[in-house]
């Protein structure tokens, strides 16, 4: 298919999940003629199955320096919160590495601030987009819980409490007593914990981002199901490849989450180390009405979380890449943590299980920007832990910076992709823009 400078799409985005069905939305509303790509069912990805928080309580990088000695110990159970698969070992190592480098104070608190800075718009940005679409009644802002069952466990939170305040996260600690006034279904093996009052959840993840998917097509979006396997950009257009051919468009939005290291070295040139940390679910949709609130535990490293289907339990990272297949054995154990935080047992009968792709980058922070030849190329991803908390703000940073505010209201300067690299910046289109457009690949 190949389409002329008037009909092509102002802006193809390729990918539907959370943030990329944010970034439609915004666009569309905005009056921008938006094409929405994807090769599953918008919402089908990480964004599905995920925890559900609105976590803009938890600001920090996934790796602290303090916690580094108890990651043998995790890696030793195969079951445990943390896997390397060693057929992937040589793989993760080097982004390992990277990320480990991140753990300097320097490099640690500029991540934090990065993080911060998005959490700190989250909440506000998605009831907006929620009341625009009249969805506001699918996010609770009641707050959650991170208990503990151990000595050693008690002692981290209470010391987390200044951490928190040094980072401007408002958290209380409970004792025991003070946790299950909260959440009374909680065992009496739980010894404190803190509270977070900021925490939201959506009730259904996935309902969430169909609600936004239904009303960026109202506002206009278009969408096609299709894989995406190459893009090129030049000054004068962008060209995608697609599962139904060439396509023509003015720019493109990369938001294909864990998935899109190829896409954004053919469109800027430009090597970012994208990997993923995958992570599990199990759902329970027998215990609806078992929890008020989210819970996390801080020695299982896992949460549970209310939703209108049943009691979710998530968590886990998994290093495997993007093709070996899930263990489920990894979702499956998720129950029998929760038997031991509950008071009372819990119903499996139709349990789910479940594998997702967190798209991580070692100084765990997203790349949000616009580059590559003309500016045409916008990219958004790489949201880890917490893109499901950051999407309505990413999506009106999007607008912001495609409607040339030289800073968006968060200034986008710790996103920006050049932090591995220059893209290319490409040059004037020398050939007819409507039968071929410039590749800028840089392989250096
Ligand atoms: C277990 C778990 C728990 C989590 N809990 C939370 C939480 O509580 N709060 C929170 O904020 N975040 C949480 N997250 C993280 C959050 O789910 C992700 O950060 C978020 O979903 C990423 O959204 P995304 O749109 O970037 O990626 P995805 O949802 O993965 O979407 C990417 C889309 O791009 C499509 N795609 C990829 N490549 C191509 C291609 N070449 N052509 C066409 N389409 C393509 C895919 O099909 C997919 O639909 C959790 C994640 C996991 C795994």
């Amino acid at each position: 298919m190949s389409q002329t400078a008037t009909s092509r799409p102002e802006i193809v985005i390729v990918g539907a999940g959370v943030i990329g069905v944010c970034a439609a939305f915004e666009l569309s509303r905005a009056g921008h003629r938006v094409l929405l790509l994807d090769r599953d069912e918008p919402g089908s990805g990480a964004s599905s199955g995920n925890a559900s928080h609105l976590a803009v309580a938890n600001p920090f990088p996934i790796v602290e320096a303090r916690s580094l000695w108890q990651v043998p110990r995790m890696l030793a159970d195969r079951t445990g919160p943390l896997r390397i698969d060693m057929r992937y070992l040589h793989r993760i190592t080097p982004w390992l590495l990277r990320m480990l480098w991140q753990l300097r104070p320097n490099a640690w608190r500029h991540s934090c601030r990065g993080l911060r800075r998005l959490n700190d718009g989250s909440t506000a940005a998605w009831r907006r987009m929620l009341a625009r679409i009249d969805a506001s009644d699918l996010l609770r802002v009641e707050g959650s819980l991170l208990v503990c069952e151990s000595a050693a466990g008690e002692r981290d939170l209470r010391a987390d409490v200044g951490k928190c305040e040094d980072w401007g996260v408002r958290a209380e600690y409970l004792d025991a007593d003070g946790v299950r006034a909260r959440e009374p279904a909680l065992s009496s093996r739980i010894r404190g914990g803190l509270y977070f009052p900021d925490t939201g959840r959506f009730l259904d993840p996935l309902q969430t981002v169909q609600q936004v998917f239904r009303a960026a097509r109202e506002a206009g979006c278009e969408f096609r199901q299709t894989d995406v396997s190459e893009i090129s950009a030049s000054d004068s257009g962008v060209r995608l490849t697609t599962g139904d051919g060439a396509l023509e468009a003015e720019n493109v939005l990369i938001a294909t989450g864990a998935h899109g290291k190829q896409l954004v070295r053919q469109a800027t040139g430009v090597k970012v180390p994208l990997d993923t940390e995958r992570g599990y679910h199990l759902m329970l949709p027998g215990e609806r009405d078992r929890l008020r609130l989210p819970v996390a535990s801080s020695e299982r490293r896992f949460v549970m979380t209310p939703l209108t289907g049943g009691l979710r339990l998530a968590g886990t990272v998994e290093f495997a890449g993007l093709e070996r297949p899930a263990d489920m054995r990894r979702a499956r154990v998720l129950g029998e943590h929760a038997e031991r935080m509950l008071e009372e047992g819990i119903s499996r009968d139709g349990e789910d299980t479940w594998m997702g792709f967190r798209p991580t980058l070692p100084d765990c922070l997203p790349v949000i920007d616009r580059t590559g030849p003309g500016g045409r190329v916008l990219m958004a991803f790489g949201h880890h832990h917490l893109g499901l908390t950051q999407a309505a703000v990413t999506a009106e940073i999007l607008r912001d910076l495609y409607h040339g505010e030289s800073e968006p209201a968060i200034p986008v300067a710790p996103y920006r992709l050049d932090r591995f690299g220059t893209p290319a910046r490409g040059k004037p289109e020398t050939s007819n823009p409507g039968t071929r457009t410039q590749g800028v690949v840089n392989e250096s």
